[in-house]
């Protein structure tokens, strides 16, 4: 056995995003103690640097440590009483995981299906809370990473409030790289995940909860099914004023490398980050038309960081993209639940959402595709790309 030696990949998946040599960085710095006092500064400023990112006051803004999931896992086992009716709005795999993990949490859940590639429809779920007025929670998925569709964060958590619900909303995909308001529309609780738009490394979930969701987990009567996402518990080590007491040891480097990927969004700022990804996108999709890849998501719905394509007819999925990997180190995703073997997943996530590497996926993937007996013009969609620019 040898040391592990990670090769030089461009990942231009679902996630993880290309991490910045400025995060690595960060992240190879000497171990401190998780209660040494220039720590508990860094945790202050991350949680301000948090409260940049989600667009928000709230006092309970912090990074748990486990991956994305653990964020939706905290949402649900804090804010659900058991038996708790929570509606879940289910338009792709993300969707479908919160429907689980709120009926672990003890929720008698009702769904709204909604289509794949499509949004979830506010008027759909008005219906249901008018008709429901003992629903509790309003759950959805911001950016369905599995269809690479945005829905209405804004509307359906204005529709939350006004039938008394709280609303959970999955930002894993969403945070830093399109439109996100915490307080300006009223989001109760949010997660998100710190390897996709922030280009952070895989391993932490970004939280944020609004007074009204501090309230009803601080009153909660039911114990929490989870000792170490308890929030209760969690807040004696992250929070303000709080006795900085042990309740685990915090992932120190990991959150080295968190604080300077959100120092670098802050620096570019959320409304550039946001064009960025917009202007690539569009590039992305002028390239790959000519290489005669359609997008499957309508435009208005579609996500600048996610792009959902059709694999051409003839086109072998698997034996495309392991051409990819091995013989461009480029990492582009499969199809996920009823997209597998009919879609790719194409990410333009955070510091991997470059002009270098819009060219190189459609000029790595022209290539491949023409090896592959699908005729395309890879010079004509560089140029196409290039207009954009
Ligand atoms: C990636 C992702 C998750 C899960 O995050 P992990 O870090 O893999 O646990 C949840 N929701 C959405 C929308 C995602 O894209």
């Amino acid at each position: 056995m040898q040391s592990f030696q990670a090769p030089s990949r461009i990942l231009m998946g679902p996630g993880p995003s290309d991490v910045s040599e400025r995060v690595l960085k960060a992240l190879s710095q000497q171990t401190v103690g998780h209660l040494d006092p220039t720590f508990i500064t860094l945790m202050d400023e991350i949680k301000s640097l948090l409260q940049y990112a989600f667009q928000t006051k709230n006092e309970l803004t912090i990074p748990v440590s486990a991956p994305g999931s653990s964020g939706m896992e905290t949402c649900f086992m804090n804010l659900v009483e058991p038996g708790d009716k929570v509606l879940v709005c289910i338009n792709g795999v993300f969707g479908m995981r919160m429907k689980e993990v709120a009926s672990r949490a003890g929720a008698q859940v009702e769904t709204l299906e909604c289509e794949w590639g499509e949004a979830v429809d506010p008027a759909a779920v008005e219906k249901i809370l008018a008709s429901q007025p003992d629903i509790k929670i309003l759950a959805f998925v911001h950016a369905e990473t599995s269809t690479g569709v945005g829905s209405d964060a804004k509307s359906l958590c204005a529709i939350a409030q006004k039938y008394d619900c709280l609303s959970i909303v999955d930002a894993v995909t969403s945070l830093g790289g399109t439109e996100l308001k915490v307080d300006e529309w009223g989001i109760d609780a949010i997660y998100s995940g710190t390897q996709k738009c922030l280009s952070c490394i895989p391993g932490l979930s970004p939280v944020s909860f609004s007074s009204k969701a501090v309230e009803k987990i601080k009153t909660k009567p039911s114990k929490n099914f989870s000792w170490f996402l308890d929030l209760t518990l969690v807040m004696d080590y992250w929070g303000q004023n709080a006795k900085r007491a042990y309740h685990h040891t915090a992932p120190v480097n990991s959150l080295y490398a968190l604080h300077e990927s959100l120092l670098i969004l802050k620096e570019e700022g959320l409304e550039a980050a946001y064009e960025r990804h917009a202007l690539h996108h569009k590039a992305l999709v002028a390239g790959l038309d000519v290489l005669g890849i359609e997008m499957l998501v309508d435009a208005d719905i579609r996500l600048p960081q996610l792009n959902v394509v059709k694999i051409p007819e003839g086109v072998d999925d698997a034996k495309t993209r392991t051409t990819l990997l091995q013989q461009y180190d480029l990492e582009i995703g499969a199809g996920l639940g009823k997209f597998a073997g009919n879609a790719w997943r194409i990410g333009l996530m955070g510091n991997g959402c470059s002009k270098k590497n819009v060219l190189f996926c459609i000029a790595s993937l022209g290539a491949v595709l023409n090896e592959q007996g699908h005729q395309c013009d890879t010079d004509k969609a560089l140029s196409q790309a290039e207009s954009v620019y």
